[in-house]
């Protein structure tokens, strides 16, 4: 395994819209670290597939696409590229949601982005989300975090952000309750690294939480952890 001890690692894994990637994102941007949206990743391989129109998948697996991640020049948000091509918005489409969890349950799909996302996190300070951080890209992070949330709220709350960003198709809440417990079920039971939480992660229910209070809880726990990191701990 890669070593990424000179940097420092923040995981946070959890359940479809538990409140992960805005909270990974305003911890990342208060702490100076970089924010991984590991997902973006999964479903950027996902649209590779549909766009080749589903091929057979050994053969789609013989020759994975490119994927990378850069950052937004002026918003510095993360962007998802696809043999170099920007696909941030693309990856975000219903059909794109209804197959990634199986493109991401295959060994071949899971070897290379894990090995992609422990390249980030060998050199940069991360704050890293997804399902399998904590517990298979970096069994040894200096924080883990599992989120939950009661499944009403995860879709509302999705709901709320489908319909002030995406230009693509908005779903019905029970539609999308029914999508996410799918999902979830599907990434909990997959062979390969399934969405679990680390024996040694702390479990943050955000149902009654906002994102201050989340991103709140997430800094004060990793204060101790820099301040000890940057005495050469
Ligand atoms: O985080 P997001 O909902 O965008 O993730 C999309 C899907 O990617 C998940 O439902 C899961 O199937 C897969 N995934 C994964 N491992 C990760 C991150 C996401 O398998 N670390």
């Amino acid at each position: 395994m890669t070593s990424y001890k000179h940097s420092i690692i923040i995981a946070i894994d959890g359940p479809a819209g538990s409140g992960k990637s805005t909270t990974a994102r305003l911890v990342a941007e208060r702490l100076g670290f970089i924010y991984v949206d590991t997902g973006a990743m999964y479903r950027a391989v996902t649209l590779a597939w549909l766009r080749v129109g589903k091929p057979d998948i050994d053969v789609f697996l013989s020759n994975l696409p490119d994927i990378s991640l850069s950052r937004d020049p002026q918003t510095h948000r993360q962007m998802t590229l696809l043999d170099g091509v920007d696909v941030t918005d693309q990856i975000r489409t219903s059909e794109v949601t209804k197959q990634v969890s199986y493109i991401s349950s295959l060994k071949t799909v899971r070897e290379k982005m894990v090995s992609l996302q422990r390249n980030i996190g060998s050199d940069h300070n991360v704050v890293m989300d997804g399902r399998d951080i904590g517990t298979a890209v970096f069994p040894k992070a200096d924080l883990k975090v599992f989120m939950i949330a009661d499944i009403q709220k995860r879709a509302s709350r999705r709901l709320e952000e489908m319909k002030n960003k995406s230009k693509h198709h908005v779903p019905s809440l029970d539609e999308l309750i029914q999508q996410m417990k799918e999902r979830d079920t599907y990434d909990s039971s997959r062979e390969i690294d399934p969405l679990k939480m680390a024996d040694d992660a702390m479990l943050l229910d955000t149902s009654e939480l906002t994102i201050e209070d989340q991103a709140t809880i997430i800094i004060e726990k990793a204060k101790p952890i820099i301040i000890k990191h940057s005495h050469g701990a």
